[in-house]
């Protein structure tokens, strides 16, 4: 009996498909399964990398650990509990596409999915979509958007499908990788992927819009494998993605550019809204931080 290692791209609750170089193998958990701290309803979820086994006269193969993951997203049944439902393991990269025509995407969204992004340690890029139908105006203020963004360390690229602009970048980056696209209903995410990997189209029409309720075709998470040996997760538990609740002091924690400045308040419990020598709003009277991103806080 070997040991195999491989990475879970579906589970409907007993079963787990698992795949590596050999194929994807149906599995079950061994027994008692748990991961130590962890209180959730699902032990493994789709991205968890896990070791199992395939004895010979049996159908389903077991498995028999889980891997460190190197970050997760789950929800909450309700704010206060512990017990965490896992959405999915193992995100290289969220990319957060926006436009800034057809629909415009409002920064107070952008804002709201960073500080997501960054309480489950999930690195961002931001893809600004639709290039080719940016005027002016709009041209000016994604660059805007660009310069906040990247200032405080966050990629920006830019694409547009029917011109194919930024589309091998993009799929350069999801080689090899797993990756997640999130963002609002209309901004072109299943275009997008269709681009990257048109063999897909089928699978990708179930891509929900996700901001839109009662919109979402799967019940459970799943990955596509991409033409470049890199994974995309489907699931319907991003709409909550924006709806974490938070703890009023640990939001700050979340934002890149307010993180260093924090022990400078003269206040170790400062909110950063009305109290005396604040670092954070002197360093947005000071132009360090934007005032948007202080706005979105
Ligand atoms: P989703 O809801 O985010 O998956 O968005 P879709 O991929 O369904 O795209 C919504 C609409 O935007 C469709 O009519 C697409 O043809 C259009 N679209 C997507 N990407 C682009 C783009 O780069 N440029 C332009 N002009 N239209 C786009
Ligand atoms: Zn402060």
């Amino acid at each position: 009996m070997k040991t195999e290692e491989g990475i879970v791209t579906k589970s409907t609750g007993n079963i787990h498909l698992v795949r590596n170089s050999q194929g994807e193998f149906a599995c079950r958990l061994k027994g008692q399964f748990r991961i130590k701290g962890i209180k959730s309803t699902n032990p493994i979820a789709v991205g968890d990398h896990v070791l199992f086994h395939i004895e010979s006269n049996q159908d389903y193969g077991l498995i028999t650990n889980i891997l460190e993951r190197t970050n997760c997203i789950y929800r909450k049944s309700t704010n206060l509990s512990k017990i965490t439902h896992v959405i999915a393991a193992n995100i290289d990269t969220a990319f957060l596409i926006v436009s800034m025509s057809e629909p415009c995407t409002p920064i107070g969204f952008i804002d709201r999915f960073l500080v997501a992004a960054e309480a489950f340690r999930i690195p961002t890029c931001i893809v600004f979509n639709k290039h080719d139908i940016y005027n002016n105006d709009t041209e000016d203020y994604a660059k805007k958007i660009q310069t906040i963004y990247t200032s405080i360390g966050y990629e920006c690229i830019y694409t547009s499908v029917p011109n194919q602009e930024g589309i091998s970048l993009l799929a350069d980056k999801m080689k090899n990788k797993v990756s997640l696209f999130c963002g609002q209903s209309g901004v072109g995410k299943s275009s997008i992927i269709n681009c990257i990997s048109p063999e897909l189209h089928l699978k990708i029409g179930t891509v929900s819009n996700y901001n839109e309720k009662g919109k979402h075709t799967t019940t459970f998470s799943q990955m596509h494998q991409i033409g470049n040996g890199g994974y995309i997760i489907d699931t319907p538990g991003i709409k909550e993605f924006g709806l974490i609740q938070y703890q009023k002091e640990e939001v700050c924690h979340y934002f890149p550019e307010m993180l260093d400045l924090l022990e400078q308040c003269q206040f170790s419990n400062c909110t950063h809204t009305h109290e005396p020598n604040c670092a954070i709003k002197q360093a947005v009277d000071d132009n360090k931080i934007f005032q948007s991103r202080y706005n979105s806080y």
